[in-house]
């Protein structure tokens, strides 16, 4: 294996073993490592027919003193519970997950990047419906996979700010799925986030869907700003997928930080007063936005397109050595795997 961790991108690349547990006659088999990466469905699989799947995102991390650990892995398996009932899949027990988690990041611990390249093990849980349907209903069989790959940065360049857009497309309705880590919600993303890169944009900032005035997301990161008094602030709305990296950093900024830090409903019409806006979540860590275009409407933050914002640096060099084990984590949020 010849890996050059320094340039990867945000690509698959195969590892040796996935873990695959099975659910049928409304039980979870004992789950095994495989090195098969594989899946064969039959041509009315629920998952076909009627995309009846959902996932979940985490990373592995090289620590400095050479461990390798994962990142409040409870929260993905708490999340990926409630997403399956939503759904009306099965939920897989959350001791399960991160057992689970744990033995497949093992078995392909050589490709958990170095400390220090920049690079991450990224893993990637994920349930579907397996077995035939035909009527519209839920799935009787199903199959929970882990598979593992090494990435670099979700977004090239690195650090440097992106362009946002208000899209002309809806993410979330307001008692829909935008909650839940559902692979609807992407499909039907992929249109607006083309379009965009089609009109020179990296990314939407989707508004919510009732009355298109206030922010929401993007199609894969959640959204944090900084007021000009240097208050954190992030889009309260029940239509927001709940990004465990967000929640961190709500955290990091009120603990690690003393600064103030709120959810609150965030008007587009208010974000000309903000010195500062970045995206987070699993994959894209916390990536600075210098500048939002809402038809035409230019909003360019004073932190500019050239570098992160100071408050945004801080909180990304706070997260990343917590998850790198150079600065001490809060209780339970580093799950040591080897
Ligand atoms: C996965 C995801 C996020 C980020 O969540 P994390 O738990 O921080 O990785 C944010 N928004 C959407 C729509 C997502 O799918």
């Amino acid at each position: 294996m010849e890996i050059d961790w320094k340039n990867l991108g945000f690509g698959y690349i195969k590892t040796d073993y996935r873990y695959v547990s099975n659910f049928k006659d409304g039980r979870w088999d004992d789950g095994e490592l495989t090195t098969d990466d594989k899946v064969v469905l039959n041509e009315s699989a629920g998952v076909l027919q009627y995309a009846q799947t959902c996932f979940e995102g985490m990373k592995a991390y090289r620590t400095v003193d050479g461990k390798v650990v994962c990142f409040r892995p409870d929260l993905n398996a708490k999340r990926m519970i409630d997403t399956c009932k939503r759904l009306e899949m099965p939920t897989f027990p959350e001791d399960r997950f991160i057992e689970a988690v744990k033995a497949v990041v093992k078995k392909n611990i050589d490709y958990v990047p170095p400390y220090g390249s920049g690079a991450t093990l990224y893993i990637r849980p994920y349930m579907f419906g397996s077995n035939p349907v035909m009527g519209v209903k839920p799935a009787d069989e199903y199959q929970f996979r882990i598979f593992t790959s090494p990435v670099g940065p979700y977004f090239k360049g690195g650090i440097k700010p992106i362009t946002l857009r208000v899209p002309d497309f809806d993410r979330a309705a307001p008692l829909g799925t935008g909650h839940v880590k559902a692979g609807l919600n992407y499909a039907m993303s992929l249109h607006a986030i083309v379009d965009a890169h089609k009109q020179g944009y990296n990314e939407n900032m989707y508004l919510d869907s009732a009355t298109r005035t206030k922010v929401e997301e993007t199609g894969g990161a959640n959204i944090i700003f900084v007021t000009k008094d240097n208050k954190v602030i992030t889009p309260k709305s029940s239509t927001i997928l709940p990004s465990i990296t967000r929640r961190s950093l709500m955290y990091v900024a009120k603990h690690y930080l003393g600064l103030e830090a709120e959810e609150r409903e965030i008007r587009i019409d208010e974000i000309g007063n903000f010195k500062e806006c970045a995206l987070c979540g699993t994959a894209a860590v916390l990536s600075p936005v210098g500048k939002v275009v809402d038809h035409g409407k230019e909003t360019l933050f004073p932190s500019g397109m050239e570098k992160p914002g100071e408050i945004t640096q801080k909180l990304y060099d706070t997260l990343t050595g917590i998850q790198m084990g150079k600065i001490e984590a809060p209780e339970g949020w580093i799950c040591e795997i080897a």
